[in-house]
């Protein structure tokens, strides 16, 4: 169901007619052959010989240029502007079969419709202001999701969920700027004004709000787009071990030699149908060999981009200098959980710190609750709530918003420079408006639905 690449959805609003079949191509009890346009009467009633009373599922005959019978099924009729593109828009549920469809889509464009770009549908609903960009990307997400944790998460965005939660920033923030641009107004008093706690509240208490809110997209993210989860530790604590145990084969070469993992192995998995981009790293060591060194500087680069690190000790040999240094260098945005391997192999267990896990690559011990925190870490929770589905480009944004939102607040706090203040603001809610599409270039729309689907 996925455009083939390359097919680009330019953005522009059309006086044309557009139809596709919306279901997928095969044999099937039912196939749609969806059409929208700014008038479809006369299309409607060449092709079904009456105008069927709007917003009903009709039983009709659908014919051909000679009047010979296509096909017989449902139509529904949906004047604009009540409908999902807001056009005019008919559906035609004909019997699903190739040849049935293909006939039908034919008869259609024949009457002066073009065949749909992937996503078009969706687009005119977004130009028409029937629906935000976060919405219609959530569409597309619903349609691709692979968990039931996924397609909840994609419909709280869908029914507006996530773009109410922006919108009501964007609110906070426009309330602000009022504020700040109204002591920018009056200079004389300027200071005074921006010397108003209430001004640095708001501001602390939006940037908070952003982050909370940057927390729920970042797992909503993850349960799209998986996960990317580094496994680092000095050489021989069982990293490749664990790679394997994760992966459920054989996936890497395991053997007693120090430094056997040279350069970077990476392995998809999925954890409740979530992708896990794994990636096994390099010993950490001080190392003389080059191509050794060169293995443990490509480590660290996956560390600084990893989402989640899992540092892996070994229990059967003492935490020295070089744990600590390694603990100490991971980069410090980047979360981590700590595993403590080899378990199997001691008498006496250690009582874990809070949040670590005792484990054995070798016997499988540990690994289920692994499972289960990994799981946690990208966001499955049995009822999912909060979560909102998001995209790497809605993080982005978030994110820039947080950061010109923390300068703003920084600013405010130490009552300098409301022009500065006003900029910041400015800026933070440029961002935002990028994810619901209020700012939006048509580069970054022609992007986001040329990867629909055909039909939708
Ligand atoms: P890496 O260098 O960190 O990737 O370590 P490997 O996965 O290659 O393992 C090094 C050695 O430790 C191998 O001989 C493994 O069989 C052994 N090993 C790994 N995990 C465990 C474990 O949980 N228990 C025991 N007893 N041995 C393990």
């Amino acid at each position: 169901m996925r455009a083939p690449s390359g097919v680009c959805a330019g953005v522009s609003r059309s006086a044309q007619t557009i139809a596709a079949i919306a279901t997928p191509r095969g044999r099937g009890a039912v196939g749609i052959v969806r059409v929208s346009g700014q008038d479809l009467r006369s299309l409607v009633r060449a092709l079904l010989g009456t105008l069927p009373e709007p917003r009903r599922a009709v039983l009709s005959t659908f014919r051909d240029a000679q009047g010979q019978m296509l096909d017989q099924g449902l139509a529904v009729y949906f004047p604009a502007p009540h409908s999902f593109t807001g056009e005019d828009v008919l559906e035609l549920q004909g019997h699903g079969g190739v040849v049935v469809m293909d006939r039908l889509l034919e008869r259609v464009l024949g009457l002066g419709a073009r065949m749909a770009r992937p996503g078009e549908f969706s687009e005119r609903a977004f130009l028409n202001d029937k629906i935000d960009l976060a919405q219609a990307e959530a569409i597309a997400d619903l349609i691709d999701s692979q968990t039931r944790e996924a397609a909840r998460s994609a419909l709280r965005s869908l029914r507006g969920e996530f773009s109410d939660t922006i919108n009501a920033l964007v609110d906070g923030l426009t309330e602000l700027r009022i504020l700040v641009e109204a002591a920018l107004d009056f200079p004389d008093e300027e200071v005074d004004q921006l010397a108003d706690g209430e001004l640095l509240d708001r501001a602390t208490k939006l940037k908070a709000r952003l982050c909370a809110i940057f927390d729920l997209a970042r797992q909503g993210s993850l349960l799209r787009e998986g996960m990317r989860l580094v496994i680092a530790g000095r050489p021989n604590v069982g990293k490749s071990t664990l790679l394997n145990r994760l992966a459920g084969h054989e996936a890497t070469i395991v053997t007693e030699i120090p430094g056997t993992t040279r350069d970077v192995l990476r392995l998809e998995i999925e954890l409740e149908g979530m992708p896990v981009h794994v990636i096994d790293t390099a010993g950490l060591r001080a190392s003389t060999d080059p191509v050794e060194a060169e293995g443990i500087r490509r480590a660290w680069a996956e560390m600084a981009q990893a989402d989640l690190i899992l540092l892996v000790h070994d229990l059967t040999t003492e935490a020295g200098e070089e744990d600590r240094h390694i603990e100490a260098s991971l980069p410090p945005q980047v979360a981590r959980l700590r595993v403590w391997n080899k378990v199997d192999r001691i008498s006496r267990r250690p009582v874990p710190e809070a949040g670590d896990i005792l484990l054995s690559a070798k016997t499988g011990e540990g690994l289920d609750l692994l499972r289960s925190r990994l799981k946690a870490r990208m966001g499955y929770h049995e009822d999912g709530e909060g979560v909102f589905m998001a995209r790497r480009r809605h993080l982005t944004a978030l994110s820039a918003a947080r950061a010109h939102m923390a300068v703003a607040a920084e600013l405010l706090g130490s009552q300098r420079e409301g022009e500065l203040v006003a900029e910041e603001l400015r800026l933070a809610q440029q961002a935002l408006g990028e994810i619901t599409g209020a700012i939006s270039s048509d580069e970054l729309l022609g992007r986001i639905f040329s990867s629909f689907c055909i039909g939708k």
